[in-house]
């Protein structure tokens, strides 16, 4: 008798287990399949309504976004090999940083404290002349990569020289640039003529094409530094290969003036008399646009980029942002070189924009904390001219996203996700990030980067460059 119970009983346990196996498939054949889930947390979309979505889920799949909902309908709907638990944190769109130049993370403190005119020809230039070569390059990208990563930086947009090697490092590090190879009227580390230049732009811009994660772009320094010939080229170039153009415009007071007294006008009004503006030029600081000129920006759809931290240490004025965006300009936000800031970190830049603006017109409401995190996200995008690809948590957008932790003591109690952000979160609190579906950056751990090798060849260029410079071995 107590045989046949057992048999029983065994029989019974094994058709429920049985049910239960072919409910578990069922559901998994159900389930779409997806690459990485993210699971609970506070979602900040950035997206049009700016929908801010709590206990919230997001699956990935190959490097997009497929899809935003509630915690428990992602769960039920997507099956993934791999899931992240972000519960209790916030989840935002990877941060834009709309303009630097990342090897000079390898200059960051060699000089400080002058304006841009000293700065650049005394210092700069000359120490670029000593130094630069494809390995500064690449030591000085890694160090700025692994700075951005961890300060949340998903996307930089990048003008330097050896700019192919820079691709190939931040491709090499998952990470996501609009990349811009120097075009300058002088000979420089890696190109002595305008047609070395050109024809290295050429064959960079075409080893790029169609990668996921590397926009090459041309990048004529400044209308103070290359010549209307020369621009002219570069945006026909632009034209032919739909390439981006990086610059700087209208940084300086002295730079308006210049240009006034050399070709009888300012350089918004100039470079659109030589017909160079158009909706793939990403123009860096525009701290001084003259009368209408903001229009013809407008107009010809240029991205610009607010540099607040660069343009206040080199003392270059006020850039009219707060207008800028009320006239509906495309303007993001970025740090400049590590030279003249002296970090790539996202969060200070958009604290300082937001309290810059409001010190300078006497008004706190003119630049809120909101639009302060726009400009480093949907806003920068805009900039880049990639708002269809970057800048918000939506389907079908890259999957470019951080992990914002909020238990750190600066973050605590909370009452409103944009002043958290934006006034009270460091670089810190990242502690998760995610580019183009791949996870970089892990509970604070770098996964694509070498951060011992990384520190230690940096400290060997700072002795090469110390010594090429003449200046003391200890700092
Ligand atoms: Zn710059």
């Amino acid at each position: 008798m107590r045989k046949l119970l057992l048999t029983l009983f065994t029989l019974t346990a094994m058709i429920s287990n049985a049910r239960s196996d072919a409910a578990a498939q069922s559901r998994r054949q159900r389930a779409e399949r997806a690459d990485l889930l993210v699971l609970g947390g506070t979602v900040v979309t950035m997206d049009e309504g700016r929908r801010i979505l709590h206990d919230a889920g997001i699956a990935i799949k190959d490097g997009r976004i497929v899809a935003i909902d509630t915690r428990v309908a992602i769960r039920s709907k997507y099956s993934a090999l791999q899931t992240i638990n972000a519960q209790g944190k916030l989840i935002v769109p990877g941060l834009i940083n709309g303009h630097t130049h990342i090897p000079m993370t390898l200059f960051r403190g060699l000089a400080d404290d002058l304006d841009l005119q000293e700065w650049l020809t005394k210092y700069i230039f000359p120490a670029e002349a000593k130094n630069v070569s494809e390995e500064f390059v690449r030591v000085g990208t890694r160090l700025g990569l692994a700075e951005m990563i961890r300060g949340g930086t998903t996307t930089y947009c990048d003008m330097y020289y050896f700019e192919d090697a820079i691709a190939d490092e931040t491709a090499k590090a998952g990470v996501r640039g609009v990349l811009g190879e120097t075009i300058i009227d002088f000979p420089v580390a890696d190109n002595k003529t305008n047609a070395e230049a050109m024809a290295y732009v050429e064959r960079f811009v075409r080893h790029w094409k169609g990668h996921e994660l590397i926009v090459a772009a041309i990048a004529p320094h400044a209308p103070y530094t290359v010549s209307e010939e020369h621009l002219k080229a570069a945006r026909a170039f632009s034209d032919r290969t739909g390439a981006p153009i990086v610059t700087h415009i209208s940084e300086t007071k002295r730079e308006v003036d210049d240009s006034v007294k050399a070709k009888g006008a300012s350089p918004v009004a100039y470079l659109e008399r030589i017909g160079f503006l158009n909706d793939r030029v990403i123009a860096a600081h525009m701290v001084w646009p003259q009368d209408g000129e903001t229009n013809i920006l407008k107009q010809r759809g240029v991205g610009i980029v607010h540099n607040p931290q660069s343009n206040m240490k080199l003392a270059s004025g006020v850039s009219p942002v707060p207008r800028m965006m009320a006239e509906g300009l495309f303007v993001g936000l970025g740090t400049d070189g590590a030279a003249s800031n002296n970090d790539l970190n996202m969060w200070e830049e958009m604290d300082t924009a937001a309290k810059l603006h409001k010190v300078f017109t006497g008004d706190p409401k003119v630049l809120s904390a909101q639009q302060a995190f726009e400009l480093a996200t949907i806003r920068g995008a805009q900039a880049l001219h990639l708002e269809k690809e970057i800048g918000s948590l939506e389907v079908s957008k890259r999957a470019d996203l951080l992990i914002i932790e909020r238990d750190s003591l600066n973050q605590i109690p909370l009452y409103n996700v944009y002043s958290d952000l934006v006034y009270a979160t460091k670089s810190n609190d990242v502690h998760t990030v995610i580019i183009n579906g791949r996870v970089v950056m892990r509970n604070r751990r770098l996964l694509t980067l070498n951060e011992s090798a990384i520190k230690r060849s940096a400290r060997v260029f700072r002795e090469r460059i110390a010594k090429s410079l003449s200046l003391p071995t200890e700092p």
